[in-house]
């Protein structure tokens, strides 16, 4: 464990962050905050910012338009610092090798599926997000607007806007905290975690008009095909709200969604509401996260066997 972000830098040069592939608000939210905070308050560090692209509603961040999302030549940093992932395996494939080349690895998470694979690791499983386990190691003083609007996204995508278990009075203390350096904090919600394209909603309601229930309704299942998803514009990043509103489903207590990338694996999403531990069936599947909210990645399985293999491991909970 660390006491402050100060203790890994010192004498450090250069710098590199990144976070998990496909970022999500934690991810995006947490290595921008780090990034502004190290560019604001410490002009000796040379900091850079890596990460797979991510949602465009993000783009308000400051220093948005700075993080390089593909790299020829990987390039060594005094410090790599790695947020949200507990596995080298989960970075981008451009970022990996840097994360072997740095003098100094340091990991902040809050996975209980981290694997403690960097020098320093500040794992904390029962905070809420990152961000959060990263303004603790901030001093709050040099926070400035910039990195607590970075903050407070992070932890509003983390705790479905202040109000997953893992949400506690701390939590509460620092979205407090981060209001007052005089964030928009409507416009964030607003914007980052309710707002959908169009074409995200068209999404939205194709999974649900093809989302099936098993287990007597305690389970629901919705799946989406790559045509479909290419045949509409769209990414993997268009799909994020869709699970939110599986589970919103009266009786239900585990929502699945899973969705064809690509190179035909399968992304698989889970999420139980209060009782089921769908880490441990992410773990069954190569995968992780967390107690309500997990995800894996299937290969060479078809979509009908990844939900039957699902519902036999979640029926031995229910
Ligand atoms: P999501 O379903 O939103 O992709 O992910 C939910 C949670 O599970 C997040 O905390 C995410 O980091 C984690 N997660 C998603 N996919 C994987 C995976 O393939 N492996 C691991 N270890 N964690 C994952
Ligand atoms: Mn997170």
């Amino acid at each position: 464990m660390i006491k402050s972000i100060d203790e890994v830098l010192s004498g450090a040069g250069t710098v590199g962050i990144t976070g998990h592939v496909r970022p999500d608000g934690d991810c995006v939210g947490s290595t921008l905050a780090l990034y502004n905070y190290i560019q604001e308050n410490m002009p000796e560090v040379k900091v850079t910012l890596y990460l797979e692209k991510f949602e465009e509603h993000f783009n308000f961040i400051k220093g948005a338009d700075s993080v390089i999302h593909q790299l020829e030549e990987p390039v060594k940093h005094d410090v790599f610092i790695v947020l949200d992932c507990g596995d080298p395996n989960r970075v981008a494939n451009f970022v990996r090798p840097m994360i072997e080349l740095a003098d100094k690895t340091v990991c902040i998470d809050h996975h209980m599926c981290n694997n403690r694979f960097a020098d320093y690791n500040h794992v904390l499983p029962d905070i809420s997000s990152v961000s959060e386990v990263l303004f603790e190691l901030l001093d709050e003083t040099l926070i400035s607007k910039n990195v607590a609007e970075a903050l407070y996204t992070g932890i509003i995508h983390d705790t479905g806007v202040l109000k997953y278990q893992a949400t506690t009075r701390r939590t509460m203390e620092i979205a407090g905290m981060l209001m007052e350096k005089g964030i928009d904090f409507t416009a964030i919600i607003d914007n980052t975690f309710f707002k959908k394209t169009y074409i995200q909603n068209i999404l939205l309601g194709k999974a649900l008009l093809s989302s099936k229930l098993h287990l007597d309704g305690k389970v629901i299942s919705s799946y989406m095909s790559y045509e479909v998803i290419k045949e509409n514009g769209a990414s993997g990043t268009d799909l994020g709200g869709i699970i939110d509103q599986l589970r919103f489903t009266k009786g239900v207590e585990v929502a699945i969604f899973l969705y064809e990338l690509p190179d035909k694996c399968i992304k698989g999403s889970l999420r139980s509401i209060d009782y089921v531990d769908v880490n441990a069936i992410a773990n069954a599947f190569g995968g992780g996260g967390h107690i309500r909210a997990a995800g894996f990645t299937a290969a060479n399985m078809s979509p009908d066997e990844v939900i039957e293999r699902l519902i036999a491991e979640i029926s031995k909970q229910v």
